[in-house]
């Protein structure tokens, strides 16, 4: 018979008052008993989405509706570096773990944000050359006293949460020769750490590596997709997923499916649940000619960690060719449908589509546009089939296709919140037209190669800014069948996964600007804007509650966890990722630059600094005359976009060198920094092995063309540069 103090305790423990099982000790003690018991002890962030079912949501309430006018600057450390920060940090016991560029790690106290210690780790930057979208990094897992992060050149580190030292590192990619890089946070599933990582854009075929938490040692990997058919496969799984590829499928070029995100760990199921990434090359009928739905690409897979074998999978986008990975986070909860509670894992991947899954058995529960998807005609609701729309289909002719390639909701986390019962997140309005670019595509190991030329719809009302060749392709009336409006929007989404509703929408700056998401049990969510603010709505019903400025684009998701009693809320800002290139001029990025910062406020929290204005650009300096004939420059041209505009869009505080700015040094050494990777330090590899001199001074030829025409064009124009200029202009 229990005594009545064991009753109190009892009811205290129900409510939330005393801690769970007994807490782990020391710095970075996070365990499978503190997880499980996560929702009593909100003071912690434990997971990049604070619980093991990566809601985003935290139950602390003392900001809320009433309160959060009061919130302001508690304190921010500043990162000295210049590129996107993504990662949502982890807090235990007063510290807050975090990654930043490239895979660095930063360990602050969290009250004051005073660093304990940072990591940078040791990146080979020749291996740069296979990053699509910045040198980011989604995070750290934190356990047992250890940090795990992935370098971006693919190295997987365990340090010690006290002091940030290297307990052991392995290399997780199974050929650098190929285009693979890392830069999603490692999940923590049982016994093992998982990482994957990227290059569906390269020529990745995709897996990810399972090894030992204490001593590093790999445990098991899992290809997501078949390889060489011809080659012996000893997973079944495999030689299941091969029947949906044609057997002469362009296998050199790896056939994608990477897990670059979204991994999460069921601890109660023991199911690791992973998003998979795009088809590669993109056209179907060049990567797979005979058809197929080619699996595991564009997919969700359940892998039991202690096997590393599949259980079961859902795939979201069968035959892909619009680069709808399905990486994006997933949220693992319970929802009651038809008065049944399901044990549910929910995602909105790049497609436009949001998915409920039952996740013991992956059967689909429902799917329905959470944005604009043309691509899309519904779910068979008997067998979980989807119903493709034909009009997307570009394999014979370009086609406006609705979302683009950067996907309706990306890797900004979205967040669910038990007590309203919606989803919020970020999603970008936007098409473009995708056109098949060769019958024939060459491989390049390890390069650049998508086998598609796509034109967002944000370009198509300007096509004069386009180069010529792709200008030739519009042919508005039957690219806009069905898709009259070619205005594009970015949003804050409150999305209801049981009526399968929209129920409500806030616009952004625009389709660029989308952050990720925090929802709280003070009845609010929380979002950064890529013009630099952090902003506070009411999760009912969308009304912008509070607007700070902070001077510094936002990106990632904003998270919260109290010290002493006090409430903080915490968001790394810097503009990067998909884009990094591109920074719109009404971003913070363009007005402020982009030093990196994490940025904690409080309830009585101050003004938060703003970095110093930039102030106006500086005038285009005057480049050497063009020496070289017109072939020539034309021919650089077609080098540049084949190599080296994926980082470099030459735009007006681009995140990479404007190279119509190069100083007569730099024009010096022109070919030493492009072959022989003088600058690979600062993030420019060498390109000595893919191009010739010849190339290099054809490169070189081109960008001094460009920069003749723009220097002209700004003399015209009474010396001022026009905004927004370059090849890119939104
Ligand atoms: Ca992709």
């Amino acid at each position: 018979m229990l005594r009545v103090s064991n009753l109190i305790v009892l009811a205290m423990f129900c409510a939330g008052l005393v801690a769970g099982p007994a807490a782990a000790q020391g710095p970075g003690a996070i365990d499978r008993a503190r997880l499980l018991a996560a929702d009593r002890a909100p003071q912690d962030w434990l997971t990049s989405g604070r619980d093991y079912g990566k809601t985003h949501y935290s139950p602390l309430d003392a900001i809320n509706r009433e309160t959060v006018s009061h919130l302001g600057f508690a304190w921010d450390f500043h990162t000295d570096t210049q590129r996107g920060l993504e990662a949502t940090p982890i807090v235990v016991g007063g510290i807050l773990y975090t990654s930043g560029v490239a895979g660095r790690v930063y360990a602050l106290n969290a009250a004051t944000g005073a660093l304990l210690w940072q990591f940078v780790p040791d990146v080979d930057y020749q291996m740069t050359r296979g990053t699509c979208c910045d040198e980011v990094n989604r995070g750290v897992a934190v356990w047992q006293g250890r940090v795990y992060v992935a370098s971006l050149d693919g190295i997987l580190y365990a340090l010690d949460a006290a002091s940030g030292k290297v307990l052991w590192k392995a290399d997780t990619i199974v050929d650098h020769a190929r285009g693979y890089s890392s830069t999603g946070a490692p999940e923590i599933a049982g016994n093992v750490v998982v990482i994957g990582n990227a290059g569906g854009e390269y020529d990745a075929r995709g897996y990810i590596s399972a090894y030992d938490l204490a001593s590093g040692k790999l445990a098991w990997r899992f290809f997501t997709v078949p390889g060489d058919p011809s080659k012996p496969e000893n997973n079944p799984s495999l030689r299941f997923a091969v029947r949906s590829w044609d057997p002469h499928s362009l296998w050199k070029f790896g056939g994608g499916g990477t897990v670059w995100d979204g991994m999460v760990y069921d601890p109660v199921l023991k199911l690791l649940y992973v998003g998979t990434g795009n088809g590669e090359l993109y056209p179907h009928k060049e990567r797979s000619p005979k058809g197929g739905d080619n699996l595991f690409t564009c997919s969700v897979l359940a892998i039991n960690p202690r096997s590393g074998k599949l259980v079961w999978f859902y795939q979201e986008t069968p035959r892909d060719q619009w680069d709808y990975d399905a990486d994006q986070p997933m949220i693992l909860t319970t929802l009651k449908i038809k008065s049944v509670a399901r044990e549910v894992l929910l995602h909105a991947p790049k497609n436009g589509v949001f998915y409920v899954l039952d996740r013991r058995t992956g059967k689909l529960i429902s799917a329905a546009e959470y944005a604009h998807a043309n691509w899309f005609k519904g779910v068979n609701p008997k067998t979980g089939q989807v119903i493709e729309n034909p009009a997307a289909d570009y394999s014979s002719e370009p086609r406006l296709v609705f979302p683009s390639t950067v996907g309706a909701h990306n890797w900004n986390p979205m967040a669910y919140d038990p007590q309203t019962g919606l989803v919020y997140l970020s999603l970008a309005d936007m098409g473009n037209v995708l056109a098949d670019a060769s019958d024939h595509p060459e491989y390049r190991k390890g390069l650049w190669g998508t086998g598609v030329v796509a034109i967002f719809s944000s370009q198509l009302s300007a096509p004069e800014s386009l180069p010529p060749g792709i200008r030739a392709l519009l042919t508005p009336e039957h690219l806009l069948k069905g898709n009259p409006d070619l205005s594009t929007h970015g949003y804050l989404e409150a999305y209801d996964p049981v009526r399968q509703k929209i129920v409500w929408r806030v616009g952004s700056a625009g389709w660029w600007d989308r952050a990720g998401v925090l929802a709280t049990g003070g009845g609010l969510v929380f979002q950064g804007t890529g013009t630099g603010r952090l902003r506070v709505y009411d999760a009912g019903d969308g009304q912008l509650l509070k607007d700070i400025d902070v001077g510094t684009t936002i990106v990632a998701a904003p998270m919260t966890y109290s010290v002493d009693g006090v409430q903080y809320v915490a968001v790394m800002a810097a503009w990067g990722g998909g884009g990094w290139a591109f920074p719109h001029p009404e971003s913070a990025a363009y007005s402020y630059g982009n030093e990196g910062r994490i940025i904690a406020f409080r309830l009585g929290g101050g003004t938060v600094p703003l970095p110093a204005p930039l102030g106006p650009p500086p005038p285009l300096p005057e480049p050497p005359a063009q020496q070289a004939s017109a072939e020539t420059v034309q021919k650089g041209m077609g080098l540049f976009f084949q190599n080296c505009v994926v980082c470099h869009s030459n735009q007006t505080r681009s995140g990479s060198a404007d190279l119509r700015r190069m100083t007569p040094q730099v024009h010096e050494q022109f070919n030493a920094i492009v072959l022989d990777g003088l600058f690979k330090s600062a993030g420019m590899p060498g390109w000595g092995d893919v191009l010739s001199s010849t190339d290099a001074d054809a490169i070189h030829a081109y960008l001094i063309s460009l920069a003749n025409t723009a220097y002209d064009q700004q003399q015209k124009n009474g010396g001022t540069e026009k905004t927004g200029g370059g090849l890119h202009g939104f």
